[in-house]
């Protein structure tokens, strides 16, 4: 799952990143309540776990906002307050669970994969690999700086290579896929949609790449970044 923590204090946000990437989480942090905004709504996270003492815009703000923008990504909320008043501001806003401050690892676990669970259906519209998002419904394929539209024909050649990551595609099962086994195509404009598709990963910033594979077709390769 992509995960964004809004959290001031640093040594907190580290140590949440911390212990979801141990469990196979992707995370990306922001310090402030501004820079919450505009990271989940440049990038569809799965979740996000927001604090609610925030510099800029506190948390209540932010999840207010993000649901005023039509974003419904589950919000966990942090707080160091117990007070019940509170809690209720927060799921007033938006917010679909909180948690206190301080809590144990296990509490933070059960509560993310409850969270994530719940967008279950929404997942299965959505192919992902490494950072790339792809949103099958509107032909969107997004990165955390930015997202493209595909053509129709993008959108299939994409969906292959983003629902079979590790493995080779030959030109002749995108052939088959894509255009289907009647069609007048050849390799060239395989390749042609090929390009296309690289144009728009350099585009998004990507650090996936179509890798080719000399005779055989292309693979997916993510460079370290
Ligand atoms: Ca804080």
């Amino acid at each position: 799952m992509n995960i964004l923590i809004v959290e001031d204090e640093q040594a907190l946000a580290q140590a949440l990143a911390q212990i979801l990437k141990n469990n196979g989480h992707y995370t990306d942090i922001v310090y402030d309540g501004i820079s919450a905004l505009e990271y989940a709504d440049g990038f569809p996270y799965d979740l996000v776990i927001l604090d609610v003492m925030l510099p800029r815009l506190d948390g209540f703000g932010v999840v207010k906002t993000m649901r005023e923008q039509g974003n419904s990504t589950p919000v966990l909320m942090l707080t160091a307050r117990t007070t019940v008043p509170d809690t209720v501001t927060g799921l007033n806003a938006g917010a679909d669970d909180y948690m206190t401050k301080p809590f144990d690892t296990s509490e933070l676990l059960a509560r993310v994969n409850a969270l994530t669970r719940r967008t279950g259906e929404v997942i299965l519209n959505k192919l992902t690999y490494g950072d790339l998002t792809l949103e099958l419904d509107n032909a969107l394929l997004c990165s955390k700086h930015g997202s493209v539209h595909l053509s129709y024909k993008e959108l299939g050649v994409a969906k292959m290579f983003l629902a079979n990551p590790t493995m080779t595609i030959t030109k002749e099962s995108l052939i088959v896929k894509v255009w289907g086994t009647d069609a007048d195509i050849t390799d060239n404009n395989v390749e042609s949609y090929i390009s296309f598709l690289r144009k728009k990963l350099k585009y998004l910033h990507s650090a996936v790449s179509i890798k080719n594979i000399q005779k055989i077709g292309y693979r997916l390769e993510v460079s370290e970044c």
